[in-house]
């Protein structure tokens, strides 16, 4: 194994960056590989086109006429682009994408073959879902999932198959996906905030959720990856000491891309075009070989697949760079881990941002509303949001100083907490003087250029507004989107029909409507105060603060996962239907069912690390000590305690963490062991995480000092500086 490392270093002089040469213009790359609207123009009918437009933008329903038009003119535009096989395309709740490709050829009566692909094939198929995670919805003689077409996101080409974006539900009609429960919050949030907008402008029919990810992620050499079992079973090094030098000199944010580095994203980049995905920024991290790409933001459900479809899309091109792309949150313990930012916001078919301040009072106000909906829906959901966005993964990166804390808050800008203030101390459910009403809109009527002058930003709160739209920056890189914008679309769709419901009773009193909209800001403003914070999120008195406030401050996933059932939780998801009972039990139960799992696969791999490679290497060293001993002890008899005295030591303590490791493993196998033996997956998880999960760090605790102490030619796995620093 010894010779894993050192080869795999050599094998890294070797390196040098791909030449990558894109000659053509982007414009005429970009979407190649979709079958965009332009293409089903050309390939459909002009009356087929036009059907399909109505079904894609809700207002028409599908017929198996059509569906059999459309099928065919995407096999014959596939077929053209040379694919030769098509797949529904799904988001199962393993976290991956999952496709099954079938080819287009079928056989006639008379023996020949021919391309077929019809409309049946096109809307719907049955997978097996036997292999996906279920949460007991699924039983084993009734295996069967469907998975249906999903209009919304256009289908594509990758790796000469044709994708079909679906949904993925059970046979008994349960979600077993992110998308399905989304599409549900989706059409929740438009409709509520369509609502809504009447009040300030009649024209508004529909208003889409946009979403912008931000990317993190990690690039190691494929040499050292593979000479890393930890890295490759799960993602992240379970040991390893901190290299000397790492992130303290902060030279690697925004610095210069290296060569290799930039092929590689100048490669992705042109495969993302080709796929549609309007990727835009690129940059250095913080951490030493950490990066992260950007796209321009575009419709939620299309985002969360243009997000899917990179993360797969990075693996494939990073391996043809001799990389391996990590999308864990944490792989290397004391520098910074990887997030997605979800940059959040609410666009009307008018044109207008939603939580951009207008050019009138007007428009103000419609954004105050927004504003004040959004803070309100963190409010009564902090704990269901960090359900949404906690895992094994990000529970490592959450709350260490480098990414959110695991407290919900809500950042405005001082400007903007300063506006919320004043209309909780100005207006009262008495009647206000009509001066008091022009000062208050003309307050409000200068939003715009308060925000223009002061963008302040605050890197340290989970939620932040940005000028412009929401930041949700709590979300694991490895997520799937879906999740965190199933929640906050809900909870702020509820929260617009609740504002709506109680602005019209207090119209229906005789309240003019302004003045009922400014009382009804007043109420959500004072409700949700709590959860307003601009300080210093990272800071110890935040937590303090948080405390007394009555916020949630659990850090632990296990915990933090309950936020899915409580009866609020309950309430927000059932009685709009985006998931029954059922669903919702089962969603929680796989999420506990994934943390153990993964945690096992952790711990069995730290122990086997922990026997196979690093005590036989610790006691290689520890006899070429004592044999330096015996022959100091052989020539100079008289002094050679004095002389050997640090080898001494060193067999000593070397005997010491040896004898740890190895007793800590055994604990470590029983204690596993013990919690198996619990049937319920939630109390399964919860062992895992209050008596397994200590043993993870105290192992590599030993290990890591070991790193230190024994020859450096005889350490068998990479070590951080060569991980974190080769590229
Ligand atoms: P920063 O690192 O400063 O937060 P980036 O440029 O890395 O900014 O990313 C900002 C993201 O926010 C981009 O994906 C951008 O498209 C997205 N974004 C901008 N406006 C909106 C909006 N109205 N709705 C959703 N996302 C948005
Ligand atoms: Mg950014």
């Amino acid at each position: 194994m010894a010779k894993n490392r050192f080869s795999a270093l050599q094998e890294l002089t070797k390196r040098t960056p791909l030449n990558v040469e894109h000659t053509e213009k982007l414009t005429s790359v970009f979407g190649d590989n979709v079958f965009t609207r332009n293409k089903m123009r050309q390939y459909l009918s002009v009356e087929a086109f036009k059907k399909l437009e109505d079904v894609m933008s809700d207002n028409g329903s599908f017929d198996n006429n059509l569906a059999d038009q459309v099928a065919s003119a995407m096999k014959a535009w596939a077929v053209e682009k040379g694919a030769t096989h098509y797949t529904h395309w799904f988001q199962p709740l393993n976290g991956a994408t999952a496709e099954k490709h079938d080819s287009f050829i079928s056989l006639t009566k008379d023996g020949s073959v021919i391309d077929s692909f019809d409309g049946k094939m096109l809307i719907q198929q049955e997978p097996d879902a036997s292999s996906f995670p279920s949460g007991g919805i699924r039983n084993t003689f009734e295996a069967r999932g469907y998975t249906a077409w999903d209009p919304g996101s256009p289908a594509f080409i990758s790796n000469g198959t044709l994708c079909i974006p679906t949904v993925f539900v059970a046979y008994t009609g349960e979600a077993l996906d992110y998308k399905t429960p989304m599409l549900k919050a989706l059409a929740m949030v438009d409709k509520a905030a369509v609502d809504v907008c009447q009040y300030f402008d009649k024209d508004v029919k529909k208003v889409i959720s946009t979403l912008g990810w931000e990317q993190e992620y990690f690039l190691v050499d494929d040499a050292l990856f593979n000479a890393r079992p930890d890295l490759r079973l799960c993602g992240r090094t379970l040991m390893g000491h901190q290299s000397a030098k790492d992130q303290q000199l902060e030279d690697h944010y925004f610095g210069a891309i290296p060569r290799r580095v930039r092929a590689f994203m100048i490669d992705l980049e042109y495969e993302c075009y080709k796929l549609g995905i309007p990727v835009k920024t690129r940059h250095n991290e913080v951490a030493p070989n950490q990066f992260e790409v950007a796209p321009v933001f575009e419709e939620a459900n299309l985002a969360v697949d243009h997000n899917q479809l990179l993360m797969s899309t990075m693996k494939r091109v990073a391996r043809n760079h001799h990389f391996n792309m990590l999308l864990h949150e944490k792989p290397f313990k004391g520098i910074n881990g990887s997030g997605k930012h979800n940059n959040w916001s609410l666009m009307t078919d008018t044109g207008v941002n939603l939580l951009s301040p207008g050019k009138n009072p007007k428009s103000n106000m419609q954004f105050l509303v927004f504003l004040v909906a959004a803070t309100k829906a963190v409010m009564e959901h902090e704990t269901l949001l960090k359900a949404g966005i906690v895992s094994l993964g990000n529970e490592t990166r959450l709350g260490g100083d480098e990414a959110p804390p695991v407290i919900m808050s809500v950042f405005l800008g001082q400007q903007l907490a300063g506006i919320f203030d004043e209309i909780e101390k100005k207006v009262s459910t008495k009647k206000m003087t009509p001066d008091e009403k022009t000062e208050l809109k003309l307050n409000v009527g200068r939003i715009p250029e308060i925000i223009l002058d002061n963008t302040d930003r605050n890197r340290t709160s989970p939620f932040a507004f940005t000028g412009n739209r929401f930041e949700l920056r709590a979300v694991g890189s490895s997520a799937n989107c879906g999740e965190p914008m199933t929640i906050l679309n809900a909870a702020v769709a509820e929260q617009l029909v609740l504002f709506k419901k109680e602005v019209d009773a207090l119209i229906e009193k005789g309240v003019k409507k302004d003045e009922a909209i400014f009382q009804i800001l007043r109420k959500f403003i004072i409700e949700s105060k709590k959860i307003r914070f601009e300080g210093n999120g990272y800071g110890d008195e935040w937590k303090k603060e948080a405390f007394k406030r009555g916020l949630s401050t659990v850090s632990d996933c296990v915990e933090a996962l309950k936020g899915y059932v409580t009866p609020k939780a309950r309430k927000l998801f059932v009685d709009n239907g985006i998931f029954s009972e059922r669903e919702l039990e089962a969603r929680f139960e796989i999420k506990n069912e994934m943390y153990f799992k993964k945690m096992e696969i952790e711990s069995r791999i730290l122990g086997d690390l922990a026997l196979n490679h690093i005590i036989p290497t610790a006691i290689s060293y520890q006899n070429t000590l004592i044999k330096n001993v015996k022959g100091l002890k052989e020539i100079m008899p008289d002094v050679y305690a004095n002389v050997a005295d640090v080898q001494m030591q060193a067999i000593k303590e070397i005997s010491e963490h040896v004898k740890a490791i190895k007793t800590l493993t055994d604990e470590m196998t029983d204690v596993r062991e013990k919690s198996n033996d619990i049937k319920d997956m939630i109390k399964r998880a919860e062992a895992y995480s209050k008596d397994v999960r200590p043993y993870l760090s105290s192992i590599r605790e030993h290990i890591d000092t070991l790193e230190l102490m024994v020859d450096d030619e005889m350490w068998p796995l990479p070590k951080y500086r060569e991980l974190l620093f080769s590229r």
